[in-house]
């Protein structure tokens, strides 16, 4: 039967993703079961998306409630849901306003077009963007050019030109590249597909204060990092500094397609009627879903829960590196944003935890990367210490 299904996919489905030989058919909490019975923990929370866990009741049962009600008017009209969706997110930030997309790469490309409209209004008609190299920020041909990965961009050039790439956490590259068409700098505070970078504690308000200098917008992609992925609501907030706008998706509907952009009232005053629009944008069912996210994560103590079990697991690995400093690296992040440096390829590990039921992810070839559902227990974090140990004493060949 899984034969099936694979085959299926692989025959019929364009070959853009590199899969692992697995069919899961349900979730729970952080447990999935494949179509052969097998259960795993997952520690990757479909790429930092799941993070109230699968099949979250609350959430299951917003999206049933609202399914059977209203699905889908346009944005031509005015619906509930939105209104709750936007009134959380606005209470809860540096917001004044919202726009709805349905993806990262969306609300990022939207973001971009508000730093054009910023750029033409403000800074005379400056276009340009600087962003990190490491950087993530999407597949669309806008956002693969503010990427700052070349194997993400490969055969797709000519690239939009606006886009200046500086390494992360270095200041005074950043300053030295800019000039009078600067209108925004773009960055992840935490750069995620980059690696689980976490940047040096001065740089972000750095970058702050070279964009009230001269006016340009900052821009924090909080796609990844979001929405209590580093054991705060925003992981700008572990910095002390607020962006002008900031991007949001994966987990703002614990599955559903939704994206964001948040504004303060200067910029998101750019965007007028007929200026950006989504068809699909703050559907009812996913805004009913994406309400339940935001109540949950800003219930109190639910994210003081976050940065004390991101403590405990960058704790646990810190003495798996001690243990095995002959491939271990390193350790790094915050919160549930964790990454295992390694001193050998990731890919053969991971492929040896997803045989003994424990999903992980590798970024940068090297770097285990651990985003597992918010609600994720210490006996689960134990177990996977306890296999990881196992394979980290004897890693396989690749
Ligand atoms: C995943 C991701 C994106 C792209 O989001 P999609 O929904 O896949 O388009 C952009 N930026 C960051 C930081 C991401 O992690």
């Amino acid at each position: 039967m899984s034969q099936t299904t694979q085959q299926k996919i692989d025959q019929w489905v364009m070959n853009t993703y590199a899969r692992n030989a697995v069919t899961f058919v349900e979730g729970q909490g952080c447990q999935l079961t494949d179509e052969d019975g097998k259960t795993y923990l997952d520690f990757l929370a479909g790429i930092a998306v799941c993070n109230l866990g699968h099949a979250h009741p609350g959430v299951a049962q917003a999206i049933c409630n609202q399914a059977l009600k209203l699905t889908h008017v346009s944005n031509l009209f005015y619906t509930q849901p939105q209104a709750r969706v936007a009134e959380l997110l606005v209470k809860h930030s540096f917001a004044d306003q919202v726009f709805f997309s349905n993806s990262g790469a969306e609300a990022n490309e939207g973001a971009l077009k508000l730093a054009r409209l910023w750029g033409k209004e403000k800074l005379n008609g400056a276009f340009t963007v600087i962003t990190m190299q490491g950087s993530f920020h999407g597949r669309t041909l806008a956002t693969l050019a503010a990427t700052g990965q070349v194997k993400i961009q490969k055969g797709y050039d000519p690239l939009l030109s606006e886009f200046r790439h500086v390494p992360f956490g270095d200041l005074a590259a950043l300053e030295k590249v800019w000039d009078e068409k600067v209108c925004a700098v773009l960055m992840e505070p935490v750069l995620g597909e980059g690696g689980v970078l976490v940047p040096p504690p001065e740089f972000l308000a750095g970058v702050r204060a070279l964009c009230d200098q001269r006016g340009a917008l900052l821009i924090f992609d909080e796609i990844q990092t979001g929405l209590g992925r580093t054991g705060r609501l925003f992981a700008h907030e572990h910095f002390g500094v607020a962006p002008d706008v900031m991007t949001l998706a994966k987990a703002l509907a614990n599955g559903l397609p939704a994206g964001a952009i948040l504004a303060r009232k200067e910029a998101s005053a750019l965007f007028g009627a007929g200026a950006h629009a989504s068809t699909f944008g703050a559907g009812p069912v996913v805004m009913a879903a994406a309400t339940v996210v935001l109540e949950t994560l800003t219930a109190p103590g639910f994210m003081a829960g976050v940065a004390q079990t991101g403590a405990y697991f960058h704790d646990r690995l810190l003495e798996l590196a001690d243990q095995h400093p002959q491939v271990v690296a390193g350790v790094r992040g915050l919160g549930l944003m964790l990454g295992l440096a390694l001193k050998v390829p990731g890919a053969p590990l991971v492929k040896e935890l997803l045989k003994m039921g424990y999903v992980v992810n590798c970024t940068q070839d090297t770097v285990l990367r651990f985003l597992p559902p918010l609600v994720v227990t210490q006996p689960e974090i134990d177990a996977l210490i306890g296999v990881l140990g196992l394979v980290l004493a004897q890693p396989p060949a690749a």
